[in-house]
């Protein structure tokens, strides 16, 4: 296949497309990941990492993939309670296949895949006790759907001892997210999202009770230990080396980010979500049967899940969008055949995913 598509036509969900400054940044020569040289880079990229996830709390740089920090939020979370599962697609069911991996008695709350859960049902489940940590995916990838996560920290935060971990993949970087304000306990994202970065880091916060629970937490391996991580990160190191030329991308694209406004970012997206829906309710109106699979109010400004006419499979329609130069995203898994997804994220804008809207209708009309 391909792969010298004109910028602005890679709408994956993940990963994004790169920035050709972003992509070139990487050529620079190595430094040692002991030192000076180091310690300016890793600090100079604290003060953007902050701005992005609203924090006065020091952001953790794994050079590992989201899952990894997935991995950890769950090690350092639980100190012998339980944990509860919010799940409603493919990620949030990770994130509770990943729990029991680690050996934690995990309740799995399923809802039906592109639904959300209730803050006020959490408060009664949360309520019977012995829980340690709840797991939830704030947007998902698989389904579109949004999960309110600000009234559902809210919620959590009236439970003693109770950490809230959040996979925000596709949220952070693309929509609200008050990691300080919201009092979330460990919140994680990936770089190859609505950060349009590079696969290959991944980035989290993590709340002083969650370091305290990580403390007293038995059985939590060694690479995602959080109490050595945060105490390196205080000298601006890592305890072990870094992606070096990821680093010098994401000193790039944090400059672009801040130049452009975190909350400038997110209304972008949402900008970006609203041309999407219009799209949908336009092709409706006109006669073609596709729909929005997550419900009105919990649908994700980074990425849509969009249901397909009766008969027309999701292969063929990502197929014929790759012949007229577009790549979209395929349905998730058992929604292969009957949705497809358009990863409206990272540095995209209204221009070029406009014109991928007006392919894409020609393609379903
Ligand atoms: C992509 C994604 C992940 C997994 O990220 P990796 O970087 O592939 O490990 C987890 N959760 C959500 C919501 C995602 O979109």
């Amino acid at each position: 296949m391909p792969i010298d598509l004109p910028p602005g036509h890679f709408f994956l969900p993940g990963p994004t497309e790169v920035h050709r400054d972003v992509l070139s940044a990487q050529v620079r020569p190595m430094i040692g990941h002991r030192g000076r040289a180091i310690q300016d880079l890793l600090a100079s990229l604290q003060g953007g990492l902050k701005q992005v996830f609203i924090t006065e709390q020091p952001v953790i740089v794994s050079t590992s993939s989201a899952t990894g920090l997935m991995e950890a939020a769950v090690r350092n979370g639980v100190a012998g309670g339980r944990v509860l599962s919010l799940v409603n697609g493919a990620f949030s069911a990770r994130f509770s296949e990943i729990a029991m991996a680690c050996g934690h008695e995990t309740e799995v709350w399923a809802v039906d895949w592109g639904g959300f859960h209730d803050p006020a049902d959490l408060d009664e489940r949360l309520a019977r006790g012995g829980f340690d940590a709840v797991t939830i995916t704030h947007s998902e990838t698989s389904t579109g759907a949004l999960q309110d996560l600000a009234a559902i920290a809210e919620v959590v935060r009236r439970h003693e001892g109770v950490m809230l971990l959040v996979d925000s993949v596709t949220g952070v970087a693309g929509t609200e997210v008050r990691t300080d304000d919201w009092g979330l306990d460990f919140v994680l994202t990936g770089s190859q999202k609505a950060l349009a970065l590079p696969p290959g880091l991944s980035f989290a916060v993590a709340s002083s009770a969650m370091l305290d629970r990580s403390a007293q937490a038995t059985d939590k391996g060694y690479y995602f230990d959080l109490v050595p991580l945060v105490k390196a990160l205080e000298n601006f190191q890592t305890p072990s080396t870094p992606a070096i030329s990821l680093l010098y991308a994401l000193e790039k694209q944090l400059e672009r980010v801040l130049a452009e406004g975190i909350e400038q970012r997110w209304a972008r997206h949402a900008a970006m979500q609203t041309a999407t829906l219009d799209w949908v309710d336009d092709m409706r109106a006109s006669g073609v049967d596709v729909g929005v699979f997550a419900p009105p109010g919990h649908r994700s400004p980074t990425v849509t899940c969009i249901t397909l006419p009766e008969g027309v499979s999701g292969p063929s329609v990502v197929g014929a969008m790759r012949e007229r130069g577009w790549v979209i995203g395929g349905g998730y898994s058992r929604l292969k055949e009957t949705t497809v997804r358009i990863g409206h994220m990272g540095d995209h804008g209204l221009d070029n995913l406009g014109q991928l809207l007006d392919s894409l209708g020609e393609v379903l009309r």
